[in-house]
């Protein structure tokens, strides 16, 4: 590892601004008043606010930075940030470096061009950024960032991380009052911890440039399948190739310095794909963290000739990328609540947590669903090779068992997982996990830990995250109403349990969520089974979720509406790129090289019969035949296409309705003539194709 002589645990959150250094730099009472409301969620004084953000420049400084940028999350989904110099003039002509405390508080950025679901009409531009002290500030390339939370002049949020940091403290406050209730007087907060895993493919970087398609929408349109694609599974944990090596290497140091824990890396299952896995954090700095990872494996990528593609599908015919979302719930003084330790059947305070969420997972199906659903997403859920549309648990034998019992009345046991022995004598026996693995479920109990397995690779994790934490505060707020009144404890806690599992044990389902019998028996068990993005959207205004949001004052109805408008505006925008992107590259690029290729074989017919009479030119004239009529058959659905891309973005008034249309009839359209445009290149000469081919792009790092 080319380190320098700098030892990787002083390269660990070197350009951070963490507890240590407050530590170090911060007066003793400062960093004691910041502690405090970072750990307690108070307010944060003027004056400690003074102190903190001077100290946060001398230290900016001496890291290189000129600049501060309150780094905010809008609805785009990525980060934004817009950088202010610290100086300041003198009068003598000169400047000096300032940064107040109120610049380090608050932020003012003319917000009028960031989505806001028509809460703020542009002649109300006035957006604010707010600083979340419990996510340590930064240096990135010459400024200071400190991540911020964003909002409209009337306070509604306008950003992903408000709502992360609501529904934070609602778990924290629901969990809280049930470990009470098990005699926990010690704990001050309950946490979510994630761990995100994420994936991605790197591809040549001279070739994305070829490909329109790549660079306007990040996924391939058009492309006939290689002859090879992932049959062999010979990328699935494969050595690295030296250039992708390179930049890993590049990856995790520059992730390092950012504090950001990049723990694992390897090859995934489709060529060219990999994945990196952090090592988790609380919620809030998981996905602070998760949106740092994929900028930098973005800029790094560059700078090693190629390109880092976050699409979850961006390829037809191989495995798409998803992000999985490792989530746990912990005390701030490190009990990991989902830990149900080696006789699970006695730990009533876990299943209680148990129960929670599984019911949560029920009853707001709809909800999970929609927190992964994106337009990308929409190729891959339900397809398979990632998790069906539908939501279940994976809980794995152990757990199955123990909920079994429960129904019939207290459990009594906990199946143990024994010894595995290899079967060579030299090798040592392992201990067995409990449970194996599920990899086709989307929501699977994995220790101590539940893995969300539907998460699309490119968005933020916020969204997953607020749903998760909401539902499970919303049943836990349920259950302790319940045993908070009950007068036999125990008694009250079976009785829970035995209900949850009777009225929502239909969630749980252990086999093959890839499978065609799955799909049968979950809408026998009455199983929402949600296709598409467009469909899922409407399920964040229902009475239900208003309800929900609004009673955690997680997000209030205005801002439902607000996310429900951006939702829809933006799948509707994205499919019109992608439409408007494939009928340029066919008029431009397919119909035209296929013409050439026509004119080609029709001279050679030509010249051939010129030359001998006699000749056979069945080969080019077959050829020419099946060409032609491929083509006609490619303009028929160009111009469908067209039609439909024209009618779609004329259409007024509802947005859903829109969406639905762009769904339907674009996307439809769109399917279509990638059929035939994908069969055109298998005809035509290679010298002439005017765009890198699928074997050229997975195959050529
Ligand atoms: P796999 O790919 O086998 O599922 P990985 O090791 O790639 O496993 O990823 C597991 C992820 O789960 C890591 O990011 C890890 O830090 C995270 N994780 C482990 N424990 C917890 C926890 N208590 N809360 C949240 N995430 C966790
Ligand atoms: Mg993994």
């Amino acid at each position: 590892m080319s380190l320098g002589n700098q030892p990787l645990s002083e390269i660990f959150g070197s350009n951070v601004f963490n507890d240590a250094i407050m530590r170090r730099r911060l007066p003793k009472d400062t960093y004691k008043a910041l502690q405090k409301t970072i750990e307690e969620g108070l307010e944060l004084d003027s004056a400690v606010a003074e102190v903190v953000a001077n100290a946060m420049k001398d230290w900016a400084i001496e890291k290189g930075a000129t600049h501060f940028t309150h780094w905010f999350q809008p609805m785009t989904g990525t980060t934004a940030e817009k950088h202010d110099s610290f100086i300041s003039p003198t009068a003598d002509g000169k400047v000096i470096m300032e940064f107040s405390g109120k610049e380090l508080i608050k932020g003012e950025p003319d917000a009028s061009s960031f989505p806001s679901g028509g809460i703020r009409e542009t002649f109300e531009a006035r957006g604010y950024t707010a600083w979340d002290c419990t996510s340590p500030a930064f240096v990135k390339e010459g400024t200071l960032c400190i991540p911020t939370a964003f909002c409209s002049y009337t306070g509604e949020a306008l950003d992903k991380k408000t709502p992360l940091l609501r529904s934070m403290e609602a778990l924290s406050k629901q969990a809280l009052r049930m470990i009470r209730l098990f005699g926990n007087e010690t704990s001050k907060r309950v946490i979510t911890t994630v761990g995100a895993e994420q994936e991605y493919f790197l591809i040549d970087k001279e070739l994305y440039k070829k490909r329109r398609d790549l660079v306007y929408t990040g996924r391939t349109l058009f492309g006939a399948m290689a002859p090879k694609g992932q049959e062999l599974d010979d990328h699935y944990f494969g050595s690295l190739r030296e250039k992708v090596s390179a930049f890993m290497q590049e990856l995790d140091q520059e992730l390092w310095k950012l504090g950001v824990s990049a723990k694992t890396k390897h090859n995934e299952v489709a060529p060219s794909q990999h994945e990196l896995a952090p090592i988790f954090n609380t919620t809030n700095i998981a996905t602070d963290h998760n949106q740092l990872t994929m900028e930098t494996m973005k800029k790094v990528a560059n700078r090693h000739g190629l390109v880092c593609l976050l699409h979850e599908k961006p390829f037809d015919g191989v495995n798409g990328s998803g992000k999985h979302n490792n989530w746990s719930i912990g005390t701030d003084d490190g009990f990991n609540l989902l830990d149900p330790g080696n006789t699970p059947h006695e730990n009533a305070q876990f299943l209680v947590f148990l129960a929670a969420i599984i019911k949560a997972v029920d009853v707001h199906a709809d909800l999970l669903r929609l927190s992964a659903a994106n337009t990308g997403n929409d190729h891959r859920l339900g397809a398979n090779e990632a998790p069906p549309a539908i939501i279940s648990i994976f809980l794995g034998e152990q757990l199955t068992d123990i909920l079994e019992q429960i129904e019939k009345g207290p459990a009594t046991s906990s199946k143990q997982g024994g010894m595995m022995k290899i079967g060579v004598s030299t090798l040592p026996a392992l201990p067995k996990d409990a449970t194996d693995r599920n990899r086709t479920s989307p929501f699977a109990f994995t220790g101590n830990k539940f893995e969300f397995r539907m998460v699309p690779s490119s968005a933020s994790i916020s969204g997953p995250n607020v749903v998760l934490n909401t539902i499970v505060a919303d049943i836990l707020s349920e259950f302790a109403d319940q045993l908070e009144g009950a007068t036999d404890f125990n008694t009250a806690v079976q009785e829970l349990l035995e209900d949850t599992v009777k009225k929502h044990g239909r969630v749980i389902f252990n086999g093959n969520g890839y499978s065609e019998e799955w799909v049968e028996e979950a809408a026998k068990r009455g199983l929402p089974n949600i296709s598409s993005t467009v469909e899922a959207i409407p399920s964040l205004i229902t009475k239900k979720s208003v309800s929900l949001f609004s009673k955690h004052c997680v997000l209030s109805e205005v801002e439902l509406h607000s996310r429900y408008e951006i939702l829809l505006e933006e799948y509707s925008k994205q499919i019109n790129i992608e439409a408007k992107t494939m009928i340029e590259i066919a008029k431009r690029q397919i119909m035209p090289a296929a013409i050439k290729f026509a004119t080609e074989l029709a001279n050679s017919i030509n010249t051939v019969k010129s030359a001998c009479d006699s000749a056979d030119v069945t080969v080019q004239a077959d050829l020419l035949t099946e060409l032609s009529s491929s083509l006609a058959s490619f303009k028929e659905k160009l111009v469908a296409l067209e039609e439909a891309t024209k009618e779609a973005a004329e259409m007024e008034g509802d947005s859903f309705d829109q969406g639905k249309f762009y769904r339907e009839s674009v996307f439809a359209a769109m399917g279509e003539l990638r059929a035939i445009g994908d069969y055109i290149e298998t005809l035509v000469d290679e010298e002439l194709w005017p765009m890198p081919t699928y074997g050229e792009l997975l195959f050529q790092v």
